[in-house]
C-alpha cells in the first residue's frame, strides 16, 4: 500500500485555506471523480475516496488541528479511520451531495430547471375603452409559489435525502449486453433527491393553483386581436425557475352607431333633402362628445365629412385617426297633400329652369350620335 498523501495536497489548497475554499475544492474533485462519471475506473475510485477522506478531516476544526500537529497518526488518535467504500462516503455526505448536485453550478441543476408556462387571457372591452385606454382588474387562474413553504416544497418535518435508487445522480444505468443505458431515475424523476414528509399544501411541488386578481392597463388604440404581454405574470416556475408570461388578447365589442376603419371612426348620418340642398349645421356624436359639422348647400348623398383627430390614437404612436361622417340623404315618403303640392311646384320651376339648357339625357344622346358619325366617316 502506497503511503498516504498530504490532505492539503489532495484537495489542492494551501495550509491556511478557509472552510469555504476547502469545501469548494472538494466539490470539484467529488464531481470529477464521481463513480457515475467514471464507471469501472479504479484510479477515479481511489481519487474519490482520497478526496472524501481529506475533506472529512479538514472540514472538522478538531481533526484538522490534530492533522496539522501530528499528521496522519495525529488524526488516527481522534478515532478517525477513513472510509470503507462508496456507500460509506455517500452515507456520511448525503446532505453535502444534495447541495452539490442540486444547488451548485455544476450544470446538473439545469436538468430540473422548468420555467412556468405562459397564460392566455381573452378580454372583452368596449369601443370607447379601446379608443381611450382603460385600467381594469382580471382574475387569473395560475400556479403560484406555495405560500406555506415559500416554494421549497418542504415542511418543518421534511428532509431532503439522497435518492436511494440512483444515489443522487438522477440516472439509473442498466447493462444490456455490450451497452450501458442511462435512463432518468424513476424514483426521483432525475432530481437525485427525494423529500420525505413534504409540504402538505403543495405536496412537495412548491407551487399551488390559485385564482388571483391582476391589475392591467390597456393602452389607447388597441383593436381586436391586440396582444399585451405581462412579463412574469404567468405560472410560477418550478424550484425557483422564472415564471411564464401572461398574454392579454383583446376583443373590442361592436358599437351601436360607430364603426372602426383602421384608426378612423366611421359614422353614417341621415339628412333631409332640404338640408342637403340648402345646407345646415348638424350635431354629431363623437367619441369625445358632441361636435357640430357644417353641411354646405348642394351636398350629395354619400358625401363624407371629416372631423380631424377624433378617431383612435395610433398604437404605434403615428398621429391620430379621424372621424368620418357619411351623409345619407333621406327621400321623404308618406307625403301630406301640402308637401306634395310644394314638391310639384318645386318640380315645375325646376323644369322651366332646364328648358333653355340641354338636359342630362340630351347631352348623352348627342355625344353618342357624334361618335357614330365619326366612326362612319372613318369607314368611308
Ligand atoms: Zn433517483
Ligand atoms: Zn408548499
Amino acid at each position: 500500500m502506497a503511503p498516504k498523501r498530504d490532505y492539503y495536497e489532495i484537495l489542492g489548497v494551501p495550509r491556511n485555506a478557509t472552510e469555504e475554499e476547502i469545501k469548494k475544492a472538494y466539490r470539484k474533485l467529488a464531481l470529477k471523480y464521481h463513480p457515475d462519471r467514471n464507471p469501472g475506473n479504479k484510479e477515479a475510485e481511489e481519487r474519490f475516496k482520497e478526496a472524501a477522506e481529506a475533506y472529512e478531516v479538514l472540514r472538522d476544526p478538531e481533526k484538522r488541528r490534530a492533522y496539522d500537529l501530528g499528521g496522519h497518526e495525529g488524526v488516527a488518535g481522534t478515532g478517525f479511520t477513513g472510509f470503507s467504500g462508496y456507500e460509506d462516503i455517500f452515507r456520511s455526505f448525503s446532505d453535502l451531495f444534495n447541495e452539490f448536485f442540486n444547488f451548485g453550478s455544476s450544470g446538473k441543476h439545469s436538468e430540473f430547471y422548468e420555467p412556468g408556462a405562459d397564460i392566455r387571457y381573452d378580454l372583452a372591452i368596449t369601443f370607447e375603452e379601446a379608443a381611450k385606454g382603460t385600467e381594469t382588474e382580471i382574475e387569473v387562474n395560475r400556479m403560484i409559489i406555495c405560500p406555506e413553504c415559500q416554494g421549497t416544497g418542504l415542511s418543518e418535518k421534511s428532509k431532503r435525502i439522497t435518492c436511494p435508487t440512483c444515489r443522487g445522480t438522477g440516472q439509473v444505468v442498466s447493462s444490456g449486453g455490450f451497452f450501458r443505458i442511462a435512463t432518468v431515475c424513476p424514483q426521483c424523476n432525475g432530481e437525485g433527491v427525494i423529500i420525505v414528509d413534504p409540504c402538505k399544501r403543495c405536496k412537495g411541488e412548491g407551487r399551488i393553483r390559485a385564482k388571483e386578481r391582476v391589475k392591467i392597463k390597456i393602452p389607447a388604440g388597441v383593436d381586436t386581436g391586440s396582444r399585451l404581454r405581462l412579463r412574469g405574470e404567468g405560472d410560477a416556475g418550478l424550484k425557483g425557475a422564472p415564471a411564464g408570461d401572461l398574454y392579454i388578447v383583446i376583443h373590442v365589442e361592436q358599437h351601436e352607431i360607430f364603426q372602426r376603419r383602421g384608426d378612423d371612426v366611421y359614422l353614417k348620418i341621415p339628412i333631409t333633402i332640404a338640408q342637403a340642398a340648402l345646407g345646415d349645421q348638424v350635431e354629431v356624436p363623437t367619441l369625445y362628445g358632441t361636435k357640430t359639422i357644417e353641411i354646405p348647400p348642394g351636398t350629395q348623398n354619400g358625401n363624407i365629412f371629416k372631423l380631424k383627430g377624433l378617431g383612435f390614437p395610433n398604437l404605434r404612436g403615428f398621429s391620430q385617426g379621424d372621424q368620418l361622417i357619411e351623409v345619407e340623404v333621406q327621400i321623404p315618403t308618406n307625403l301630406t297633400p301640402r308637401q306634395k303640392e310644394l314638391l310639384e311646384e318645386f318640380d315645375q320651376i325646376e323644369r322651366e329652369k332646364q328648358k333653355g339648357a340641354k338636359g342630362f339625357f340630351h347631352r348623352i344622346f348627342s355625344k353618342h350620335k357624334y361618335q357614330k358619325q365619326k366612326h362612319r366617316s372613318k369607314q368611308q
